[in-house]
């Protein structure tokens, strides 16, 4: 049975057809205007798909398939009732899911997770995305809206987040954040492109002090937010993936300091890198869509 996973981003729409745990054809192409675009690209992507899983980044209600709160693809995705059309256009079974949820099914089944029972999910890009996973399940709470571990309070008081709250995770981990730290007072919240947090990681690579900070900074937070996660949770692992996770390793020894300092409650939280890497989105809406097909 083939199963066309969709992952739908701010920028970027990625797919994959799934056979079995097989990806037999994939692609990625800029996201379309806005959803009655994306949804007759998405009938169009694999014509012999059995079920259709799309993820999108924000919340929505997966028994009605509906987008309840996705504001960065274009166009005006609250309310749209993406299920239906998609099945209207494609005649087949369609799933609706957030992207983090669908990010983390595909790495707790077929990545970095296998195995695994207890895990958190953190997805760094432009934003932070998270999820959580207990006893082998990945939760998914009201509005698929359970994991949002890049809107956790770091540093009350600091820099304003989309969210209205000041100083999240996501202020000093995600793409923005980190080129913002490097170059302060160029670049707005939401507007940087992937290849200038790769410009940043790359001056770190070469020595650069600022840049360097800028990782530490970011590993630090994400040290903070895992570790009260982990508190809360009880989980005994992190999988990190998402477009800024390839500059994991600058991150990594102020991430691991501030674990260390919680060891006592925590116990050592092993932080593992994603293993699909950039597809594991739109594996994971094929797995969501299998499942409902
Ligand atoms: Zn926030």
């Amino acid at each position: 049975m083939t199963v066309l996973g969709v992952d739908v981003g701010g920028t970027y729409t990625k797919w994959a057809a799934l056979d079995g745990d097989t990806v037999t054809a994939s692609g990625t192409v800029p996201t379309p205007p806005g959803p009655d675009e994306t949804v007759k690209l998405a009938a169009s992507l694999a014509p012999h798909a059995e079920a259709i899983g799309i993820g999108l980044p924000g919340h929505v209600d997966r028994d009605t398939g509906t987008a309840l709160f996705v504001p960065n693809p274009p166009g005006d995705w609250d309310g749209y009732p993406v299920a239906a059309r998609l099945r209207e256009l494609a005649g087949v079974p369609v799933s609706v899911v957030n992207d983090a949820r669908a990010f983390a099914r595909a790495e707790l089944e077929l990545g970095a997770a296998r195995g695994l029972a207890d895990v958190l999910f953190a997805v760094l890009g432009t934003g932070v995305g998270g999820a959580v996973a207990l006893r082998g399940a990945v939760l998914a709470g009201p509005r698929d809206n359970l994991g949002e571990l890049g809107h956790l309070t770091v540093s009350p008081g600091g820099s304003a987040c989309c969210c209205g709250n000041r100083g999240c995770l996501e202020t000093f981990a995600a793409g923005p954040g980190i080129v913002r730290a490097f170059s302060p007072g160029t670049v707005a919240a939401g507007t940087v492109a992937a290849g200038t947090v790769a410009e940043v990681a790359e001056a770190a690579r070469a020595g650069d002090g600022r840049a360097v900070e800028a990782f530490e900074r970011a590993g630090w937070a994400l040290g903070v937010a895992l570790g009260d996660a982990a508190a809360l949770l009880g989980v005994g692992s992190v999988v990190v993936g998402g477009g800024v996770s390839g500059a994991l390793d600058l991150m990594r020894s102020a991430l691991h300091a501030e674990l260390a300092r919680r060891r006592p409650l925590i116990g050592d939280l092993a932080v593992l890198p994603a293993a699909l890497g950039p597809l594991a989105g739109a594996i994971g809406a094929a797995l969501f869509g299998r499942r409902s097909g």
